[in-house]
């Protein structure tokens, strides 16, 4: 891993006021992706009662089958940023292909770029262009060295605001969707100076396993989570078996809370 500069990076992503990468403990949350209006509200509504700072949703979605629900489009991009005005939250949202980033563009304050896409080098040139920050998400059969010569792609091409992202990868292990690497996250952490943002919702694949991974993460080192949180998983149109309810939310972020206190 000698070869990677990442290191020379400043540290901190600042957003407005604010800072990932600090000691405030960044809480990214919602739906996978944007189904309706009252949906995105109601997230939104619950991730600022809570104190988290993001909201995040799919617009575009990047899904294993071509007949699932592929997301709302631009419209679904309104209803974030309608939801962002009403609730006083940023809001983060993928980036599936390079002709979306300029849309895309318009509306996020975080550009995500998803597993699938880790090793889309022509796109991760395009994301060097544009000035917002970029969460880059590690593709589930990547190594630690390859996630960090995408993010240098990005940084080099001209974009310092990358935001690493832990999201579990595909092991021998069938009985969890993924495997969070906990190891990744630590390891990152040494080695770059770059924000890590923990996925314990793709990570697992299990609601029940979001709560302890997601303090893991944060006891390992990771500046903040992004979960899957849902008004109602049950009806969710993608990933609902592993978005929380509202009220497992408000439980981990309580719990969330004294973990970051003890690290
Ligand atoms: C998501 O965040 O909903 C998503 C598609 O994640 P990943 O790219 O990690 O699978
Ligand atoms: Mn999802």
């Amino acid at each position: 891993l000698k070869d990677l500069k990442v290191k020379n990076h400043k540290g901190e992503v600042k957003i407005g006021e604010l800072k990932i990468g600090s000691n405030e403990l960044v809480v990214m949350a919602g739906p996978c992706a944007v189904e309706s209006r009252e949906q995105i509200l109601k997230a939104a509504e619950e991730v600022k009662k809570n104190g988290g700072q993001i909201l995040r949703g799919g617009a575009f979605k990047p899904r294993t089958s071509p007949y699932s629900f592929q997301g709302l489009g631009e419209e679904g991009l309104k209803l974030l940023a309608e939801a962002r005005e009403k609730k006083g939250l940023k809001i983060i949202t993928e980036v599936i292909d390079s002709e979306a980033i300029e849309l895309v563009d318009n509306y996020a304050d975080i550009l995500q770029i998803g597993s699938r896409n880790m090793q889309n080098y022509g796109l991760l040139k395009k994301l060097g262009k544009v000035d917002t920050p970029v969460m880059l998400k590690r593709g589930y059969a990547a190594t630690i060295k390859e996630w960090l010569l995408s993010a240098e792609y990005i940084i080099s091409h001209g974009n310092p605001d990358v935001i690493l992202c832990e999201r579990g990868i595909r092991t021998f292990e069938t009985a969890t969707r993924n495997t969070l690497d906990l190891n990744a996250i630590a390891l990152v952490k040494e080695l770059t100076n770059l924000p890590v943002i923990i996925d314990p919702s793709h990570g697992t694949g299990k609601r029940s396993l979001v709560n302890p991974l997601a303090k893991a993460g944060i006891s390992v080192g990771a500046d903040g989570i992004i979960v899957e949180m849902h008004p109602n998983p049950a009806e969710a149109l993608c990933d609902g078996e592993q978005s929380l309810t509202i009220s497992d939310f408000a439980l981990l972020i309580d719990d969330l809370e004294k973990v970051a206190k003890a690290v």
